[in-house]
Formats: structure tokens, C-alpha cells, sequence
């Protein structure tokens, strides 16, 4: 009889777990507390995967080899509890996938930064000639890559939640580009257990392994310091020259690796910002440990576009400046923002508060920001924190009259910063949305 595996969530990660068993002669189940899409029904259907839709039925788990939870659905649930009373080993797709690929893998994960480094390493290896697949939280699953493609590499961005339910799962090269607070409310608001989860990437990894870290993070430095890992382990960063492998010199990207120590010309980069520099550091060195030599590094860190709503270059107009990083949904990201604003800058700023402190933020609010333009259902918590140092703060409740007010607001070369340090929810479908609905505001002043 064939094994049978229950996928928890019909979504990205549920639907390409399911094809890849299911192409394994599992006898596969999956399970959505909402209603599944209908062509994912009809997909299931085809391949004959049994699914249920609105509720799950524990009586219809029992006896199966793995669970496999959708990284959105929380470990806090009684099913949960249930499954593990029944003692089905809990995995995520990542585990799961893995055993299924003898790619090379580079898994990238931290707070910040992930999805432009992933995409940075994969462009580089690409640009390089590599068979490569980009994939994870970024939106592709990698257990429908792993059935459909199954390529020789795979760059790997990873949440903590992927992360959690791992058991064997080891990347040749982890990254982990910073550790600040997020999604604490799933971590017991402990950020000691956030902190722990993001190192499991390196739990399985032997000594013919890589772990590569920002440096510059105080808490993962204290934290690597601490860790007990065959794994070499690379530091990456501005500061410490000494112990750092990967740091910055006159401009330049230095990687001294055991072998060798090379050296990348950063002035003609298009990726703005001190963090996206850690960031092309970090995928920099992946491309170096993997034998990519400097020239082709060098070009294709030149040609990079960088992430859509990550900085994003908009339009200039009346030789104002238009920024889109509605991905900034945190402290540490609007930080990065405010400080590579080379003028003074009028800051569209609010939506769901995931428990911000900004006073992380008052040194580079007083230097650079003109103006605050609050975009958000509730905007005290803004209007308090800065109402002390910053005279014009407005509230708006569309993107159309938050570009219009700061669009009138910002004078010839300056700029208007979208870069909202909350989530979306409260008037946006998600980032995405938000971050259209900024250039098309744009667009049309
Ligand atoms: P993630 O996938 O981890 O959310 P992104 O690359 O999508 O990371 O970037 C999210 C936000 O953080 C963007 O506003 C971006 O400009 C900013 N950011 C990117 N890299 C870094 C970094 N290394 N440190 C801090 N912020 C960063």
C-alpha cells in the first residue's frame, strides 16, 4: 500500500508538496480549513489527490507518514497538537522537497533582505551559466520545481516558518542576511525563539557546508558566536575587518576566501543603499564559493533591476523624485530607506502597526524627512512618535490623496518616499497592491 502523506493549506506551498507526492506514488490528502480555489480543485482532481475544503477531518489523517503544514498556518492550532499526539512527523515543504533533489542547495533567509538576495544569487549563477531555479517564499513552490524541473541548483528563500518544521533538511550555503524583530506574534512575542528558529538553517549542515552572516547584526554575531557547527562560516559586513571574509574597501566589494581574495568595483551598481551593498555581498560570495569568477560576479551586479517595491525607482516629475518600498513593512527596512534618501524627503508612512517602535527611527526622521504623510485606518501612533520634531504631519486615507498631498509638499529635488513600516490590510489586498496603486497615483499627477 502506498504511503500516505496530509498536506495541511491548498495554497503555493500545499498544491506543489501535493504534486511531487503524488508524482511519488504517495496516496496524498489535503486539507483547507478555507475554501480551495476551483482550479486547484479541478488540478487535485485530475491527479487524483483527495482534498477537503472548510474544515479538516482529523479521522482522515490517521496512519500517514508525514503532515505536511503550510508555512501560514500557525503550530498553535489543536490540530497541530493532535497530529503530534499522534506522533506523524511534521514537515515542511522544504524537508519534504529536499529529500526529493540532489541539488545544490542555497537557502537564504533573515528578516530583511531575503527576497533581494535570492534574487541577486540566482541572477549571478544564472548570468554564470548555472541551471538554476529560484524559489520559496518568493512565490514559486520548490516541491513543484523539484517534480517539474528538478535543476542542478536551487536558491532557496526561507521563512522561519519553513524553517521550523525541518528535520534533515541542510543547505550547502545558508545565509542569514539579519535577525530584527517580525512576526513576533507567532514566536510567543519572544524574539530569542524568532532568533533560534532563523539559525535552524544551519542545524543539519556538515563540515563540507557554508554559513554566511551579516556581521554588522549585533544579535546574530552574539548568536554565531555561540552556535556548535562544522559548517565554515563566512561573516560578511562593514565592519570587522578582521574577522569578516566579505566587507567593503574604497568602494569596493573585498571576498577572501581561503583560496583567494578578490575585489568587485561597486560605483556603477544600480541597487541603491547601504543594505542592498550587504546584500550584493552576500551573493557575491555565494557566487564565489560556487567558482563564479569576478568578471561575470561583476557584470551581472551591474545589470541587476532589482526587486519591484524594494526602492523602487518610480518616476520624476517636476524633478521630484518617486520612491516605491512598500515592501518596507518593518523598522529595520524604513531605516535602510530614510538613510540612502540623498535629499530631503517626504515620507508616506502607515497601514497595519505590527508593533512598531520608531524611536529607532528619530535620528534619520529629523535629517531627512520634510513632511510625513500618514496613509492608515489609524494613524495616532505615528502622529504621536513624531509630532514632536516633525512640523507638517498629515493624514490621508487613499494612495491618490496621499501622492497628491505629498506630491504638492515636496519641492524640485526632493523626495517622496513610499515606505510604509506597517503591513497592507487595512486598505490594501497586500504590498503588491499598495505598491501599484503608488505608480499609478504617480503616473497620473
Ligand atoms: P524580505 O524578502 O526578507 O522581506 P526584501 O528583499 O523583499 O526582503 O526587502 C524587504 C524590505 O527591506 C524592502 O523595503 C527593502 O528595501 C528592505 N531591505 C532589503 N534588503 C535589506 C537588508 N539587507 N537590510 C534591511 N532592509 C533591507
Amino acid at each position: 500500500m502506498a504511503d500516505k502523506i496530509v498536506i495541511l493549506g491548498a495554497g503555493v506551498s500545499g498544491n506543489g508538496t501535493a504534486i511531487l507526492a503524488k508524482k511519488h506514488g504517495y496516496d496524498v490528502f489535503v486539507s483547507d480549513k478555507s475554501p480551495i480555489a476551483e482550479g486547484t480543485k479541478e488540478h487535485f482532481n485530475k491527479l487524483g489527490i483527495d482534498w477537503e475544503e472548510n474544515t479538516h477531518t482529523l479521522s482522515k489523517m490517521q496512519g500517514a507518514k508525514y503532515v505536511m503544514k503550510s508555512p501560514g498556518i500557525s503550530s498553535k492550532i489543536p490540530l497541530i497538537e493532535e497530529l503530534k499526539s499522534l506522533r506523524i512527523p511534521l514537515v515542511s515543504e522544504i524537508e519534504f522537497a529536499s529529500k526529493y533533489t540532489d541539488a545544490v542547495l542555497i537557502g537564504i533567509t533573515g528578516s530583511n533582505g531575503k527576497t533581494t538576495t535570492a534574487m541577486l544569487t540566482h541572477h549571478i549563477l544564472k548570468t554564470a551559466g548555472f541551471d538554476v531555479g529560484l524559489v520559496g517564499n518568493i512565490g514559486n513552490s520548490f516541491a513543484k520545481d523539484v517534480a517539474e524541473n528538478d535543476h542542478e541548483y536551487y536558491v532557496l528563500e526561507i521563512s522561519s516558518f519553513q524553517l521550523d518544521d525541518i528535520i534533515n533538511f541542510a543547505p550547502k550555503i545558508g545565509v542569514i542576511t539579519n535577525i530584527t524583530p517580525d512576526h513576533l506574534d507567532r514566536y510567543d512575542n519572544d524574539f530569542s525563539k524568532y532568533l533560534k528558529s532563523k539559525l535552524r538553517i544551519n542545524q543539519n549542515q556538515t563540515q563540507r557546508d557554508f554559513l554566511l552572516f551579516n556581521a554588522d547584526d549585533p544579535e546574530l554575531n552574539k548568536a554565531i558566536k555561540q552556535i556548535d557547527t562544522q559548517a565554515t562560516i563566512y561573516g560578511f559586513g562593514y565592519n570587522s575587518f578582521d574577522t569578516n571574509t566579505t566587507y567593503l574597501e574604497d568602494d569596493q566589494i573585498v571576498i577572501k576566501t581561503k583560496k583567494e581574495k578578490i575585489m568587485i568595483d561597486t560605483l556603477d551598481f544600480t541597487l541603491k543603499g547601504r543594505h542592498n551593498l550587504l546584500n550584493a555581498m552576500a551573493a557575491s560570495t555565494v557566487a564565489n564559493l560556487l567558482e563564479v569568477s569576478k568578471k561575470t560576479i561583476r557584470e551581472s551586479l551591474l545589470n541587476f533591476k532589482g526587486a519591484p517595491h524594494r526602492l523602487e525607482q518610480v518616476l520624476k516629475i517636476e524633478k521630484i523624485n518617486f520612491i516605491n518600498d512598500s515592501k518596507a513593512t518593518n523598522i529595520n527596512s524604513v531605516y535602510f530607506a530614510l538613510e540612502s534618501m540623498k535629499s530631503p524627503t517626504v515620507w508616506i508612512v502607515g497601514g497595519v502597526d505590527k508593533g512598531n517602535d520608531y524611536e529607532a527611527l528619530y535620528p534619520l526622521v529629523r535629517e531627512k524627512v520634510k513632511a510625513i504623510v500618514c496613509l492608515g485606518i489609524d494613524n495616532q501612533k505615528i502622529i504621536d512618535s513624531f509630532n514632536p520634531f516633525i512640523d507638517i504631519i498629515l493624514e490621508t486615507q487613499s494612495m491618490k490623496q496621499a501622492v497628491m498631498i505629498a506630491h504638492k509638499i515636496a519641492d524640485k529635488n526632493e523626495n517622496v518616499l513610499l515606505s510604509p513600516a506597517c503591513a497592507s490590510f487595512d486598505l490594501f489586498e497586500n504590498y503588491e497592491d499598495r505598491g501599484m496603486q503608488f505608480k499609478q497615483a504617480v503616473r497620473e499627477l
